[in-house]
Formats: C-alpha cells, structure tokens, sequence
C-alpha cells in the first residue's frame, strides 16, 4: 500500500518552480508577481493568505498584498481588481473567498482578466476546462492530478468515482477525469448528496476521489480491493484532522491513498504558484 505524500510532492514542485524562478530572473526577466486581495479579518481566510505569500517568497514570487477593510464597497474592489488587471508585474490575481457579507463575489471573480486568474475560478476558465481548451485550472483538482501524475497512477480505461459536485473540487475534477490522455480518460461518476446508494457506487471504483466534508464517511467495506483513494476532505474533529474516509479501514482495501494531513491539502498552494509562474512565462516570453 502506498501512502501518497502531498507534502513532499508540493516541497519538490516549489522548488522546481523557484530553480525556474532563479533562473529566469538571472538571465534578466523579471520576477513572477501574485496580487493577493484579503477582504476582512476572517482568520482562517488571513492564514490561507500568509501560507499562500510564504510559498510566494520562497519560490522568488513577489507577493502584493491588498488588504480591505470589511467595509470596503464592491466598487473598491472592483477598482481595486482593475488596477491589478493592468499592473504589469501582477501575472496572478487571487482574491482570497468568503468575501464578507454584502459583497458579490461572482461579480468580482468575474472582473478577473482570465489572462490573470490563477485560481481558475472565472467563468472564461470554466469553460475553457469544459471544452478541453488551455486555461487555469483550479489549484485543488489540478493538484489531484499531479499527485496521480506524480506517483504513476494513470486514470486512462479506468473506473473513477468522484464524491462531491463543489464548483471548486469535485465539478473541476470530474472534468479533468474526462479529459483525453493518461491522467484522464476515465469513465466517471459522480456522487453526491442525493446519491441513493453511495457505497454501492464507491465500490466500482478504481480510483475514489472523496470531496464531501464528512469526517469518516467512507469506511473499508464502501471500498474496491486495489482502489486508489484520494481523500480531499479536510474535517476539524476533537482528535484534530481527519479525512472524509476511515483511514483505517480504508487503507486496509487501498493499494493507494492519500492522508489527512499531509495529502491532498498542501498541493493546493504548490498548484498556486504553479499556475501563477505559468502566466508569469507565458507573459514574459
Ligand atoms: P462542499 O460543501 O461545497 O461540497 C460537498 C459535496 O459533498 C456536495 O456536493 C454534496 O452534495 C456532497 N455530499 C455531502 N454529503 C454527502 C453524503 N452524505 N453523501 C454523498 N455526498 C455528499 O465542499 P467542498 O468545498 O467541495 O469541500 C469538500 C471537502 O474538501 C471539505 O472537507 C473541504 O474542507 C475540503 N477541501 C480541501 C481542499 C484542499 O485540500 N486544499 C480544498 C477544497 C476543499
């Protein structure tokens, strides 16, 4: 059984991507830049953002913070994400979400010049994933596929369950599973909320993507003999964390699987600053 270690995995993109960084800057280009804009002082929100610009620094990424008030009026943003849109040392905007209360976010992301949207989140990007056009892909599923990618786990021919039709997970990766090429070209299914007989579907199959938010829902007998797992499920417990499966019983039927901690999650920030050094080439080519 394998135990697919995200953290490592992330550690080793970071630092392919500052060697690339490193050596870009020297033959003169410019360094990558992310505009990160924080609305409020939603702790958790201010603690994704100083992770997200502590992986910035350490990759050569020059971070702009903007820093809003909670009552900062939706034309503040607005404006405020205009001014990055032409800035032209910002080659990624992220605009850190939930925004508070009274603020239209879809109005926002929409304002993103999808050149710029490294979180992937823009309708335009969207649509580009649906029809297999190039564009950003949103950093949690992208992860996912670099994380099968990485550790030689091709989709192709095979059965793929997805748990979970979030706009941000489980939709985005159901489409990448249906992709052609190797860490595609599955034939998927996609679970959710509504789904009649849930462990009767995750048990066919090959590869189970578990987005739910259900600490321990899917236990081993719900599980294939041999399937890959990837637990996406990041669910705070009096224990600490724990993933949307029973690692336990899980593990014990898995030929692979990813943990909670240590799995799915730290790829997220790493496919960030994936995508914002990506727009960064593209933009200084
Ligand atoms: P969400 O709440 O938007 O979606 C959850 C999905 O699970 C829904 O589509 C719902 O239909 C489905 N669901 C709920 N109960 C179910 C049940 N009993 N049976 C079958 N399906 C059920 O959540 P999300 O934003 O997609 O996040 C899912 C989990 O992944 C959360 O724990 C979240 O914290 C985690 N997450 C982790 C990362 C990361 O690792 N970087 C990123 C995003 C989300």
């Amino acid at each position: 059984m394998i135990v697919i270690d995200g953290k490592k995995t992330a550690q080793d993109i970071r630092a392919e991507l500052a060697a690339e960084v490193s050596a870009g800057t020297a033959s003169g280009r410019r360094a990558p830049g992310l505009a990160v804009i924080l609305v409020g002082a939603d702790p958790a929100s201010q603690v994704y953002v100083r992770n997200k610009e502590k992986g910035c620094a350490e990759a050569g990424i020059a971070s702009f913070a903007y820093y809003l008030p909670a009552t900062a009026s939706q034309q503040d943003l607005l404006k405020l994400i205009e001014e990055c849109n032409v800035r032209p040392d910002v080659d990624g905007i992220l605009l850190q979400l939930p925004l508070p209360d009274g603020l239209d976010a879809q109005a926002c992301l929409l304002a993103i010049d999808p050149a710029k949207d490294v979180d992937g989140f823009h309708p335009e990007s969207v649509g580009r994933l649906s029809l297999g056009l190039p564009g950003f892909v949103s950093c949690t599923p992208a992860g996912i596929i670099e994380l099968l990618r990485r550790y030689n786990l091709p989709t192709r021919g095979k059965k793929a369950v997805v748990v979970g039709r979030s706009d941000i997970v489980g939709k985005p990766l159901a489409l990448l599973l249906t992709r052609p090429g190797e860490y595609g070209d599955a034939t998927v299914t996609m679970c959710h909320s509504r789904t009649p007989d849930l462990a009767a579907e995750c048990r066919t199959a090959d590869f189970l993507f578990l987005a739910i938010g259900k600490p321990r829902l899917i236990t081993g007998d719900m599980v294939r003999q041999g399937a890959v797992v990837i637990d996406v499920g990041i669910n705070r417990g009096p224990d600490g964390l724990c993933g949307d499966a029973d690692y336990e019983s899980v593990s014990a039927k898995a030929s692979a699987i990813t943990p909670v901690p240590g799995g799915v999650g730290p790829m997220t920030i790493a496919m960030l600053l994936m995508n914002t050094v990506q727009s960064w080439r593209q933009r200084t080519a």
